[in-house]
């Protein structure tokens, strides 16, 4: 069993090919280059734009405290020429921010000559060339990137990012996948087991992958179903949804912190750490360390912000006619909580602590629906609106053909399930 769970698979470029459909979300850019006509010979005969054949490249670097002018002097290049450009790089990328230790090129026409030009990359989809001849020029170069779609799917066994990494991405991308699925999914909590599947952009330069674009569909699979998200847009529309049409961006978040352990669940018949005898515990609670944030679950108003014995300092918020939520034990509120005080989905309350009745810090997260306590793990949250009816039509024709794209990616046990199965049959 260990050995299937750590399969995965990344299908990676080759699937861009395949599923022709994407492209209709790919960014538009006016630096972007979906298919390189040029032949790979002369895209290597030129670096920063310049011929190779006829120019010669060296890299340097600042020291802690060493300036370029001072280099550049002892490169031969006249002092005159070094206050100009000091004066006219102030306005495109100044040659006072070349960070210390950070590579450099300087770009003569022969060996022996006088820099011909400075080249510093501030970052990785830009570089900034400083002319120092007669002249002295500037000019800042968008470099061209790729856009390929990607896929990948993995199964969590300790950790989403984990099991991010065993598929090939960096965790940066759970940030955008919890935009597109955090109505369905709470990916702080995460279990054994669970699985995902995402297509999505990765932007390439010189066949280099370096960041993420958007993600354009995903799945999560958990012990309470299957999970979907497609990106739909028009003129009108942008955003994740689910297969009915409903926007997955959430109405409630699933949980008040993110990055912490749940140390106990809501149970109506609990045995009391403290008090030594049953007594139903209605809340969730979210173990961090002492001053974790703790933020609204939704949009809404502080009904209470105050004091009691048990709850220790404790917010209370009102999202609508029916439901509340309430967080208790904090070591204290943040700015300007207090009744009255309006809050948005995501934003701090307060910082977790262990006032009043708690063993050690956390935050006892209690949902209420019509004035009672429930599980809100359990809760299927009302659905914010859908896209209009007159709207449907041409949702679910995007839909289905990004859900087909998405079907033709597996979820790692199935892959490994099939195997078996065709090793059994044999
Ligand atoms: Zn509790």
């Amino acid at each position: 069993m260990a050995k299937t769970e750590t399969f995965f698979i990344n299908i990676g470029i080759g699937v861009c090919m395949v599923l022709g459909g994407f492209f209709l979300f790919s960014k538009s850019s006016a630096n972007e280059t979906k298919t390189q006509c040029s032949s790979k010979t002369e895209v290597l005969k030129k670096k920063f734009g310049f011929t190779q054949s006829d120019h010669h490249f060296e890299t340097y670097s600042l020291g802690i405290n060493q300036n370029l002018g001072d280099l550049l002097i002892w490169q031969g290049v006249q002092w005159d020429s070094i206050l100009k450009l000091d004066k006219i790089s102030s306005d495109i990328f100044s040659i006072r921010k070349f960070r210390a230790k950070k590579p450099f090129t300087l770009v003569r026409k022969d060996e022996c000559s006088k820099p011909h030009c400075i080249v510093y990359e501030p970052n990785k989809f830009t570089f900034i060339k400083y002319y120092l001849d007669d002249k002295v020029e500037i000019e800042a170069v968008q470099r061209d990137y790729e856009v390929k779609i990607e896929s990948a799917s993995g199964i969590i066994e300790s950790s989403l990012w984990l099991a991010m990494n065993k598929a090939g991405l960096d965790g940066s991308i759970i940030d955008k996948m919890e935009d597109a699925m955090a109505s369905n999914v709470d990916f702080y909590h995460t279990q054994k087991g669970d699985m995902f599947k995402l297509i999505f952009e990765r932007k390439y330069i010189e066949g280099k992958p370096v960041d993420y674009g958007e993600v354009i569909s995903g799945a999560f699979k958990n012990d309470s179903g299957e999970h979907f998200a497609v990106f739909y847009e028009n003129e009108k529309y942008a955003g994740f949804y689910d297969l009915e049409g409903h926007p997955t961006k959430s109405t409630f978040l699933r949980a008040p912190l993110k990055y912490s352990r749940i140390s106990s669940s809501f149970n109506r018949r609990r045995f009391h750490p403290i008090k030594k005898r049953t007594i139903p515990h209605l809340g969730t609670d979210y173990a961090a360390p002492t001053g974790t944030p703790i933020f609204s679950v939704a949009d809404g108003v502080v009904v209470r912000a105050g004091y009691s014995k048990n709850n220790g300092k404790y917010v209370k918020i009102k999202h609508d006619d029916v439901y509340q939520t309430q967080y208790l034990h904090m070591h204290r509120f943040a700015k300007g909580i207090k009744k009255g005080t309006r809050v948005t989905q995501g934003q701090v309350i307060g910082q977790v602590g262990q006032t009043g009745l708690a063993t050690g810090p956390h935050v006892c997260f209690r949902f209420w629906k019509h004035g009672r306590q429930v599980n809100h793990r359990r809760e299927n949250f009302p659905p914010a609106d859908p896209l209009p009816e007159e709207e449907l039509e041409a949702f679910f024709i995007q839909r289905d053909s990004l859900l087909n794209d998405l079907n033709k990616i597996h979820y790692p046990i199935e892959i490994s399930s099939a195997l078996v199965a065709s090793q059994t049959n044999t």
